[in-house]
């Protein structure tokens, strides 16, 4: 029977170094979307933001079914949580439980979606200008300095607040690797949202780059190196990365 494998792709997949594999929704815009990360460890794997969430992860990613998964918010913004609720060990900083467990469109910044954002609607009745994602509440809440376990690997909990208060990074010294969700990317950085504050956005630029970086896995678009960071810093600095800034 001839089947579209088209249809059935709904996530695209690219490996990476250290058993870290990037997903990204296919129904999503390229410039929307997040980063959604699968690290694999001994024990257990790690799942770094989840996306929108609108087709089932664990359904049609083979690998997550392998070991136990926890899945782990950088943030709680609707194209970083959406997927959270498909997992039963959900993490995320206590700064934002209220909103993982009651996700609104306010609170998870839907206001800035349109129909432009939606390449393949998930059903007949989806409508992005009503949609938000499904409660995800935290099963475990993270802060600084906790260490996520997989066995043979450990990741560290950085709170990077700034673009919002509840931003985190995880940190694999081992690697030199850190998933900086939306707190670093190579884009125009959001600090302009409800609870935004551009200034601890900074400070939170400031610690990643100073930090052992042998590669940047951020929250959205491609990975880079210290080299790139420090660019991205500085080119936010003088207002040209931030979306307060007249371009
Ligand atoms: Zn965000």
């Amino acid at each position: 029977m001839a089947r579209n494998e088209g249809q059935l792709r709904m996530f695209e997949t690219q490996s990476f170094d250290n058993g870290v594999t990037r997903l990204l929704e296919t129904g999503i815009a390229a410039d929307w979307r997040c980063n959604i990360w699968h690290i694999r460890g001994r024990d257990r794997d790690l799942i770094i933001d989840t996306g929108f969430g609108l087709q089932s992860m664990s359904g049609t990613v083979a690998r997550l079914s392998e070991r136990p998964v926890i899945a782990v918010c950088t943030h709680s913004h609707h194209d970083h949580a959406g997927g959270l609720c498909q997992f039963d060990q959900r993490l995320g900083h206590g700064l934002e439980a209220d909103i993982f467990a009651k996700p609104t469109r306010e609170n998870t910044v839907c206001d800035l979606l349109d129909a432009t954002v939606i390449r393949a609607e998930p059903s007949r009745d989806f409508d992005i200008n009503t949609w938000c994602y499904q409660p995800a509440p935290l099963t475990g809440t993270i802060d600084e300095g906790d260490v996520i376990d997989l066995g043979d690997r450990q990741f560290q909990v950085l709170h990077l607040p700034g673009h919002s208060p509840g931003s985190v990074a995880l940190w694999e010294a081992a690697t030199g690797t850190v998933f900086t969700g939306d707190a670093l990317y190579d884009g125009i950085l959001y600090d302009h949202l409800y609870h935004s504050v551009p200034e601890q956005m900074m400070e939170s630029l400031n610690r990643i780059c100073d930090m052992p970086l042998s590669v940047v896995h951020a929250g959205h678009f491609s990975s880079f190196g210290p080299d790139r960071a420090k660019t991205i810093k500085a080119e936010y600095l003088s207002g040209k990365r931030s979306m307060l800034c007249p371009r």
